[in-house]
């Protein structure tokens, strides 16, 4: 059997209907540099980043060597009552690129993993204190954390979390600020609707709410949200006037990914608890973070018999492969001025981006550094979406890749994340290919609309 039917005999992919697998099965051998290469030897930019994760390109030289020398000592050992040398290491100089206020590191595997974290975290927290009644969560409106129960339950994506209903905890949702989609397409006015809402929620119920979850600047999974100037820095004022533990998600955003180390920091805000992944290993191993406040850390800090202790643990919890590769990749950060760096040529794609809004079929492109989402419409004028079923921007990315680019849609949002390490002119080259994929599917699909409707 040859690797493909074997791939459709015996995998199942995550967020994939394997339906569409089998249709268009891809299997990647290599990569170097921001490509990536197929069993067939077809050579693709990785523009999504293979989910958002890759930084300085795939093989790079110090990361490769660093997993090398650490195997020299040790693969794995466990955390549980006991560290070890890169995770210690790695522990403080996490500490030292992190909004003032957060002192503490706790590992995990993957995103979801560090999200699920702060929000058991922020629930015992006041449990260890004694105010037991806080125990509900606020989280925004089209929000993505990750997949897990706990993340699920405050993440809010109907399309992928309302089967989960009955499983999910309850808590409260908040108006996202959109502004493409607000009527006025005013970014003060939304931001300050939304923050107003926000505002009537904690009056009433701050009392049992232990906290709130927020994706950093951008919601990513949502559309690739650029939220308006000040409603992170306004949503942080809130929480402290209420008494809420603000949970940030820098797991798409963290790492330099929108220009800065961390994206809170475009405001200047300083959370209660920050989970982070993805780009922490230059997106090599499956390590995350949760950070907490010193507050935090105290309050689960006593004698073993009062039964404050944190109960929670995975078994490659504080890997040291993963943990050295994120050595490493802080040290690249550090030689390399990686966020100054993505700041810098994010200027460069937002021009490449203003000679493409003039596509008919493109309503918004959204940027923050190198988180990119392009909105696909049927009619630019109105906003109109084109029809679901279509699945327009999906049958865009497939173009996408048979031109030599991959990336993967949310909804009718082509997603743009290119490794941060991505030149001028491989920005350049990416967004031709986007333009030539986006224009040709989105006239096609226009054109059979258009008989559909008549
Ligand atoms: N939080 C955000 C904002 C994300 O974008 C994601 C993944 O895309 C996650 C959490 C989940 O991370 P993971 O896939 O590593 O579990």
């Amino acid at each position: 059997m040859n690797l493909v039917d074997k791939s459709k005999k015996y995998l199942w992919l995550p967020f994939t209907q394997m339906k569409d697998y089998d249709e268009n099965p891809l299997i990647i051998e290599s990569g170097k540099g921001i490509k990536v290469r197929d069993i067939n030897g077809k050579e693709y930019y990785d523009a999504f980043s293979s989910v958002w994760l890759n930084v300085h390109g795939h093989r790079k030289k110090e990361l490769d060597e660093a997993i090398r020398e650490q195997l020299n000592e040790i693969a794995h050992s466990t955390l549980l009552g006991m560290t070890n040398v890169p995770a210690t290491e790695l522990a403080e100089k996490l500490v030292k690129i992190a909004p003032d206020s957060l002192s503490r590191v706790f590992y995990s595997d993957s995103g979801a993993e560090a999200v699920e974290i702060a929000v058991k975290m922020a629930y015992q927290y006041w449990q260890n204190i004694g105010e037991t009644n806080k125990q509900k969560f606020i989280s925004i409106k089209n929000g993505y954390h990750g997949d897990t129960i706990g993340a699920v339950s405050v993440g809010a994506i109907d399309i992928f979390h309302k089967v989960y209903g009955p499983l999910m905890f309850e808590g409260f949702k908040t108006t996202v600020p959109n502004v493409y989609r607000y009527p006025a397409e005013d970014p003060e006015k939304c931001r300050d609707e939304a923050l107003d809402s926000l505002e009537s929620l904690l009056k009433e119920h701050h009392q049992e709410i232990a906290g709130l979850t927020v994706e950093s600047m951008v919601q990513g999974a949502g559309g690739m949200i650029v939220m308006p100037d000040g409603y992170l820095a306004g949503v942080r004022e809130l929480c402290t006037k209420y008494n809420v533990l603000m949970i940030i998600d820098e797991v798409a955003t963290g790492f330099g990914r929108t220009g800065k180390m961390f994206a809170c920091e475009h405001e200047g805000v300083e959370p209660d608890l920050m989970a982070a992944g993805k780009g922490i290993t230059g997106g090599y191993l499956p390590i995350a973070i949760t950070y907490t406040t010193e507050e935090i850390y105290e309050a689960f800090y006593d004698d073993y018999t009062n039964l404050k202790t944190f109960f929670h643990g995975h078994s490659y919890t504080g890997n040291q492969l993963g943990c050295a590769a994120a050595l490493a990749n802080l040290k690249l950060f550090e030689k390399e001025h990686t966020p100054q760096q993505v700041a810098e040529k994010s200027k460069y794609l937002h021009k490449l981006f203003e000679e493409m809004i003039d596509l008919p079929h493109i309503g918004d492109i959204r940027q923050l550094g190198f988180m990119c989402g392009i909105e696909l419409v049927y009619d630019k004028k109105t906003k109109e979406p084109f029809p679901f079923e279509r699945r327009t921007a999906y049958k865009a990315s497939l173009k996408m890749r048979e031109l030599g680019l991959l990336t993967r849609p949310t909804g009718d949002v082509v997603v743009f994340m290119p490794p941060l390490a991505s030149t001028d002119e491989d920005l350049r080259e990416m967004v031709q290919i986007m333009r030539e994929a986006i224009d040709s599917v989105t006239t096609e699909e226009a054109l059979q609309v258009a008989a559909t409707n008549s």
